[in-house]
């Protein structure tokens, strides 16, 4: 068998996008995601982690989820999400995949069922949001990984989103002020994740076939990003 395709749920999930490039797609593949100019801020993973910790450490305190995550259903208890070079799955199938990842949030639910969630820092716009078919395929691929890794029975995805509340009136109330600094709370939705696992073996089979081509292929039209990047490299080349 041929090595393997180590790819992230969510870059599967990219697949599924309306602008999907697959030039971007082969090169990320190709420089295992160290491409420049790709500075994404740390301060929303912060926020995320963050918001991992208020949700675990409100269930070791009260055996259950905070009321703001009522969405999910009876929460009884969470499991520290593994990280992503135990959580994996390897499939034979496609020429060889191997899906990775790492899931923000596992929690229990009454029945005895797992909830996987994904952390967002961002205004919740519903299926307005642009990257939404991407995060569908991502969580869909945690239930695939979690379910093969035996860590429970998937019966819920959901997209939590963590939006700051940024209005006048609340950055006047004296409560947000301490000798430290302030605190910004965020207003939380839940966006609930139908579960199309079968909706990622087309995904497995494209991303195996782009990454098997010898050279990059076309990008996308339109675009006019890598006509800049060509441009560029040509004046350097005169420097
Ligand atoms: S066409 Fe655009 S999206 Fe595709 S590789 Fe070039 S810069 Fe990236």
């Amino acid at each position: 068998m041929r090595e393997p395709l180590r790819i992230l749920a969510k870059n599967i999930g990219a697949l599924a996008l309306p602008d999907f490039c697959p030039r971007c797609f082969w090169l990320k593949l190709k420089a295992r995601n160290r491409l420049p100019f790709q500075i994404f801020p740390g301060i929303f993973s912060s926020i995320d982690a963050y918001t991992k910790r208020v949700v675990h450490t409100w269930i070791d305190r009260n055996g259950g989820a905070p009321v703001w995550l009522k969405g999910l259903g009876e929460v009884t208890g969470y499991i520290d999400p593994p990280h992503h070079s135990r959580f994996y799955i390897e499939l034979t199938e496609y020429g060889g995949v191997l899906l990775t990842g790492a899931p923000d949030g596992i929690l229990t639910l009454t029945d005895g069922s797992i909830a996987i969630i994904d952390y967002k820092t961002a205004k919740y716009t519903g299926t307005q949001d642009r990257l939404m078919p991407m995060y569908e395929i991502q969580l869909n691929g945690y239930l695939l990984i979690a379910e093969h890794l035996g860590i429970g029975n998937v019966t819920k995805l959901a997209l939590v989103y963590a939006e700051p509340v940024t209005d006048e009136e609340t950055a006047a109330q004296p409560e947000i002020h301490s000798d430290e600094g302030f605190v910004m709370p965020f207003s939380i939705s839940v966006h609930p994740v139908p579960m199309e696992p079968a909706k990622l073996q087309p995904l497995f089979q494209k991303a195996r076939e782009i990454y098997d081509l010898p050279e990059a292929p076309d990008g996308r039209s339109g675009c006019e990003d890598c006509k800049r990047l060509d441009a560029l490299m040509l004046l350097a080349r005169k420097l």
